[in-house]
């Protein structure tokens, strides 16, 4: 069922026919993802993260063997590609042939749909799936049932790493308003019973609402939340300020969507004292990490796997470079050797892991591509919402360069922010990012969020030219 569809009808019924509604909608996705193939590929899942790396290894050029001769055979766009090269399958049979097929980037893929739609599937057994996309251009694709039950097992795989089961009780932190944004009154949130499931609307974390809301989280207790880490963090830092206190707090915060931010992370750790956890996955559904007991990211090898294109070594043996992810299970519309657009830290190969996985291993994602600034040296920095770190009087920050030599500090202020505050950051910013950038601060009430909901520490609107530069040539400070 989709929410977009049904949302208008939605936001009129009152309160008790909403609370129906989610649960009829909660109702069909544990019918349709919780099945019995679902519990199979879970149960095998809890298997295969015990194999040792030379199964790893195997399984993974087994499933490359298979994905090339069905794309050969059966897409038009990986017939062409390979044509045109003169590749046959036979010459791309493990996980190191692939650097033979180009790197696939979004634009072919929208440029091309329907060539990457397998002549045998019916787009019956397909589900639609689209991002929005930083830049605003939206990337419409299919996946196949078999992936979307994988990607689910390998959600609920990481959760199990943390003591959580189907039948733990969860707060979602959600961007979409199941709560309409124009309800001034309580509930602001929504049950989903049959996920075991209550729906917070980040449109409803407002200092007026905030109370209602933490009571409410306190005459009951959750295992855990699952959120955008921006979305948590306001919601800490306004019970926070309305002297608020959460008297059952969940065990584990798992984090979606965005990166979390140093500052959110500590701020949360403080306030609501749980465990900080994170996976990085996308709707492409061709690759996915989930971290571990110990905190590192292992990578998903049953979905998918990664490369570190143009990748750098950096101290430690470790590797930089951007995402290139080839999906295993989704012949119908494959995704291979494709740029995410993101760029992740690999550790050494030779590094072990102490929780005992033998999955390769990344210690952090971080920015998207275009996020980053350029200063009048030239450097272009990525990652430095750290300068906000300690300042704790800032609810929201980003940063927006629109202009080359400029850039906009955009603060939601907490009621003890003073020109302290301004001083400390602009003196930061001299230190960290340059002497001579010009800054402007901007005082809101709310930070813009993306069309996808997703919330940006830092945001380029420079020119294409500035901005399409592999990142390699970025530094990040922390
Ligand atoms: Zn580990």
């Amino acid at each position: 069922m989709s929410l977009q569809r049904f949302y208008p009808i939605y936001r009129k019924l009152p309160v008790w026919l909403q609370t129906h509604a989610c649960w009829f909608y909660g109702r069909l996705f544990v019918k349709r993802t919780y099945t019995p193939r679902y519990y199979e590929i879970l149960s095998s899942l809890l298997e295969s993260e015990k194999w040792s790396r030379q199964e790893i290894e195997a399984y993974q050029d087994e499933q490359i063997k298979k994905l090339i001769s069905g794309a050969y055979a059966n897409v038009q766009y990986y017939r062409e590609v390979m044509d045109r090269l003169r590749l046959r399958p036979n010459d791309i049979k493990t996980v190191g042939d692939l650097v033979k097929l180009p790197v696939l980037h979004k634009e072919t893929i929208r440029n091309n749909m329907d060539k990457f739609v397998s002549r045998t599937s019916s787009k019956g057994d397909l589900i639609f799936r689209h991002t929005s996309g930083t830049t605003g251009k939206s990337l419409h694709f299919y996946v196949n049932k078999e992936t979307e039950l994988l990607q689910w097992a390998i959600w609920w795989r990481h959760r199990r790493r943390f003591g959580m089961t189907n039948d733990s009780w969860h707060v979602n932190f959600s961007p979409k308003p199941f709560v309409p944004g124009d309800q001034e009154r309580p509930p602001y949130w929504r049950w989903v019973n049959p996920m075991k499931q209550l729906i917070l609307s980040m449109h409803h974390l407002t200092p007026p609402k905030i109370r209602a809301i933490v009571d409410f989280l306190n005459r009951r207790y959750f295992e855990f939340y699952t959120a955008f880490p921006s979305i948590v963090h306001i919601f800490a830092v306004m019970a926070c300020e309305a002297g608020l206190r959460l008297i059952n707090p969940p065990r584990v915060i798992f984090m979606n969507a965005e990166n979390t931010l140093d500052f959110q992370k500590t701020f949360l750790e403080d306030f609501i004292g749980a465990s900080i956890v994170d996976q990085y996955g996308f709707s492409e559904a061709c690759g996915n990490a989930s971290q571990c007991e110990c905190g590192l990211y292992h990578e998903d090898f049953e979905l998918g796997v990664f490369e570190s294109l143009d990748s750098r070594d950096i101290p430690g043996g470790r590797a930089r470079g951007r995402i290139v992810a080839t999906g295993f299970t989704c012949h119908e519309f494959p995704f291979i050797r494709y740029d995410v657009g993101d760029i992740g830290v690999w550790e050494n190969p030779q590094a072990t892991c102490r929780c005992g996985r033998q999955s390769r291993l990344m210690v952090r994602v971080e920015g998207r591509e275009d996020d980053y600034v350029v200063t009048p040296e030239g450097r272009r920095l990525m990652r430095f919402d750290f300068i906000f770190k300690d300042t704790r009087n800032c609810s929201e920050a980003q940063i927006v360069q629109e202009d080359l030599g400029k850039i906009k500090i955009v603060i939601v202020r907490r009621s003890a922010y003073s020109s302290r505050d301004e001083r400390f950051i602009r003196n930061q910013i001299k230190i960290w990012i340059s002497e001579t950038i010009e800054v402007e601060f901007v005082y809101v009430t709310h930070i813009q969020r993306e069309a996808s909901g997703k919330f940006r520490a830092v945001k380029s609107l420079l020119g294409m030219s500035h901005k399409n530069v592999i990142p390699d040539s970025c530094e990040f400070l922390n």
